[in-house]
């Protein structure tokens, strides 16, 4: 992945800041700290690319629609910077759908979108049931239901956007070292990493290393409470090729509250594979990341043909194929973004709890801040390892 120029500044040495782990979170804060001028190099511990960790496949939803202020807020910005990492890299990574949220109009969550979808002013359509069977032939709306649409929302082109970060960080200097696992950290002022390749060192260390986090964060000394849940990621056949296709207008959709679910069902348009509509279940069974395959749970799959069955008669309601991801999940859902508690130049992006992927440009952005010591752009108090303070055990 690096040039033998890139090769030989790396020999040389030490950097402005290293960044372990090059999914989507890495990957663009890498790409941001090389905006800034700073030396950086990104560790990857597989051949890049690679779909063992929680960046992989094709597409991701982006959306404002979501039950608090702080990640609507956020997101304004966001749409601006995938807009303008694809007139850098000349590359179309989104897809404007549409997101249908529906769920029972008296339940707690349902209302918590729908206010802040309207406190924030997010362009939205409201359906009635009449509307909802013209619009959404193919869907079912059932009694007591209430639906909206964040027409801001799409599809993001995954897989592209991981090249499109990475390709563009080196093109600005930055060095990528994939298949070199890091295996410790010496915290310090300068920071070492060690790796079978050798030692590297830099002023910060940025760790998003995902699913591997707590890992890393052991050689700090540091252990938070995040869960590593396997996602089923299932394929669903049309009955009808294109029935729920992104070129005849089907959108994205977020199912709160279905019977039988605890969690949200997520849906997005066939596209990546003709005539399969991506839906899967916000939660799986726990797992190692390295032992993500041995988890063999399908409670979710027996969820989601269920919903099928109910909601969506044009699908069959087995899924097609089954594909493999993972979540990082925070008791409360929401990232860590924070510095190290005792060790203030190594910076922390974790547990993104299976809904950072269309945050990572301020992801990104955030990261890059707290690594050069600048007032971050955002108020950080929801993602702050404080927050968890009765549940961390920490031995420093
Ligand atoms: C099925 C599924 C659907 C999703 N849908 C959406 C969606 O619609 N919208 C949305 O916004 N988000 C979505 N997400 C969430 C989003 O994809 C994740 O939040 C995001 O990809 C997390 O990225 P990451 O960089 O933190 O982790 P990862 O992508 O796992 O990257 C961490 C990297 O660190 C590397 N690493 C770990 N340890 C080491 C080490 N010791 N040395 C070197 N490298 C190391 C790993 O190999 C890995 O490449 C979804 C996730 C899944 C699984």
């Amino acid at each position: 992945m690096h040039s033998p120029e890139q090769e030989t500044m790396a020999l040389q040495g030490d950097y402005d800041c290293i960044v372990v782990g090059a999914g989507v979170q890495g990957s663009f804060t890498a790409y941001q700290l090389a905006k800034n001028n700073q030396k950086t190099l990104l560790l990857e511990q597989f051949l890049l690319p690679h779909s063992r960790g929680s960046s992989h496949g094709q597409t991701r939803i982006i959306r404002k629609a979501y039950e608090q202020d702080f990640y609507t807020v956020m997101m304004e910005e966001c749409y601006q910077l995938w807009a303008q990492l694809e007139m850098e890299t000349n590359t179309t990574l989104f897809r404007r759908t549409g997101i249908l949220v529906k769920g029972p109009e008296d339940d707690k969550d349902f209302q918590l979108f729908t206010d802040t979808l309207r406190r924030n002013r997010v362009p939205t359509e409201t359906l009635t049931h009449d509307e909802f069977s013209r619009r959404l032939p193919h869907m079912v709306m059932m009694r007591g239901e209430g639906a909206r649409i964040d027409t801001t929302a799409g599809v993001l082109y995954a897989d592209r956007a991981l090249r499109a970060a990475q390709g563009y960080f080196q093109s600005l200097g930055g060095v990528i070292k994939d298949g070199v696992k890091v295996l410790n950290i010496q915290p310090g002022s300068t920071v070492t990493v060690t790796t079978a390749a050798g030692e590297y060192r830099a002023k910060s260390l940025i760790i998003t290393a995902g699913p591997w986090a707590s890992t890393l964060l052991s050689h700090t000394g540091l252990q938070l409470p995040l869960t590593v849940v396997k996602i089923n990621v299932c394929y669903w056949r049309e009955k009808v090729p294109g029935t729920y296709g992104v070129d005849t207008g089907f959108p994205c959709f977020l199912q709160i509250a279905s019977e039988g679910a605890e969690y949200h069902i997520y849906g997005l348009p066939s596209n990546e594979y003709p005539g399969l509509v991506k839906i899967c279940y916000h939660m799986g069974s726990d797992t190692e990341p390295d032992r993500r395959d041995r988890q063999k749970d399908q409670t979710d799959i027996r969820i989601l043909s269920r919903f099928v069955s109910l909601y969506l008669p044009g699908l069959e309601p087995e899924p097609a194929l089954v594909e493999s991801c993972m979540y990082t999940v925070t008791p409360d859902h929401h990232f860590v973004l924070d510095q190290h508690p005792s060790h203030r130049n190594i910076i922390i992006g974790v547990g993104f709890s299976g809904h950072g992927f269309k945050f990572a440009p301020v992801v990104g952005k955030l990261l890059c801040e707290l690594s050069l010591g600048k007032v971050p752009s955002y108020d950080l108090s929801p993602f702050r390892i404080q927050r968890f303070l009765s549940q961390m055990k920490s031995s420093l």
